[in-house]
């Protein structure tokens, strides 16, 4: 039987001092799983930081994610910031790796006006290279595209779980209250869920649902979709479709929790996911 780590997007509020390090004590406290390393505005990581943050989080069973700098943009028109957006891809890949994570999350790209064919074409190009750098330096993190929460940006589920199919080595990261907000709420129920790991298990096999990587909080959405996190039970998020879903298909991997109260929400989740585990004993129903 697979489990689901559950843990938070950056460190938990409640964490003194504010640090890696005291944000996963404070996860051993809390009786949470795994933390999400946020180098969303820069990659500010020490070396040596990351090595010790690597020592602690293996003694004290907490896993790491890391969540790249929102600042990427594999299909900018401009030569220079898709060399820049891959910089940044490679230093959060290479400090997280040090970190002992497991996997790196990033919004991929901008479709602009271009066709998305077109887009998918130019992101895979620089994904594989990323890739191919990464693997040459015997880096094994996870590569990690997100799926997205905007019908602007790159990333419905077909594309993100695509790409994992066209480079070894790359595989999704499902972020479901992007995928509710892109729909403008209308993708919220638990056979849609399902719909979401079917796909991947059909394009990926059954292994990718053992290692997922994935988000999950409230979120208000508008025409443009994503507008900005929520606490989950003040939202329309169907969060417990989501974790029955998880249950259902003996998903493995790391749920991280985006909500503006992150441990307060990571815990419910975990307490809900705990007893939907429970209640489904003597029987999987997809997995
Ligand atoms: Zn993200």
């Amino acid at each position: 039987m697979d489990i689901v780590r559950i843990g938070t997007a950056g460190i938990p509020l409640g964490a003194q001092p504010r640090t890696s390090l005291g944000g996963v004590r404070k996860l051993v406290e809390l009786g949470l799983d795994c933390m999400e390393l946020e180098f969303v505005r820069s990659v500010h990581m020490k070396e040596q930081a990351a090595k010790e943050l690597r020592a602690f989080c293996e003694e004290s069973k907490i896993e790491l994610t890391v969540h790249a700098p929102y600042y990427i943009n594999l299909n900018s028109r401009e030569p220079e910031k898709v060399e820049a957006s891959k910089v940044r891809i490679l230093k959060a890949a290479r400090i997280g790796w040090l970190a002992g994570a497991k996997s790196v999350t990033f919004h991929a790209a901008y479709y602009h006006d271009d066709e998305h064919e077109h887009v998918f074409e130019k992101v895979k190009q620089e994904l594989a290279q990323i890739r191919q750098i990464l693997d040459d330096e015997e880096n094994h993190i996870r590569l990690c595209p997100e799926t997205t929460g905007s019908p602007s940006q790159f990333g419905t589920i077909e594309e993100i779980v695509r790409l994992s199919v066209e480079i070894p080595g790359v595989y999704p990261c499902i972020d479901f209250s992007h995928l509710h907000a892109r729909s403008q709420g209308a993708l919220n129920t638990y056979e849609d869920f399902c719909q979401v790991l079917e796909h991947v298990k059909e394009r990926l096999g059954r292994s990718a649902l053992d290692h997922l990587h994935m988000h999950l909080s409230g979120i208000e959405y508008g025409a443009k979709g994503e507008k900005k996190h929520l606490i989950l039970p003040e939202s329309d998020m169907n969060y417990q479709a989501v974790l029955q879903a998880l249950v259902d298909y003996n998903v493995g991997g790391w749920l991280i929790c985006e909500s503006p109260n992150l441990e307060e929400d990571a815990l419910l989740l975990k307490h809900e996911y705990i007893q939907i585990t429970n209640n489904n004993k003597g029987g999987i129903k997809n997995g």
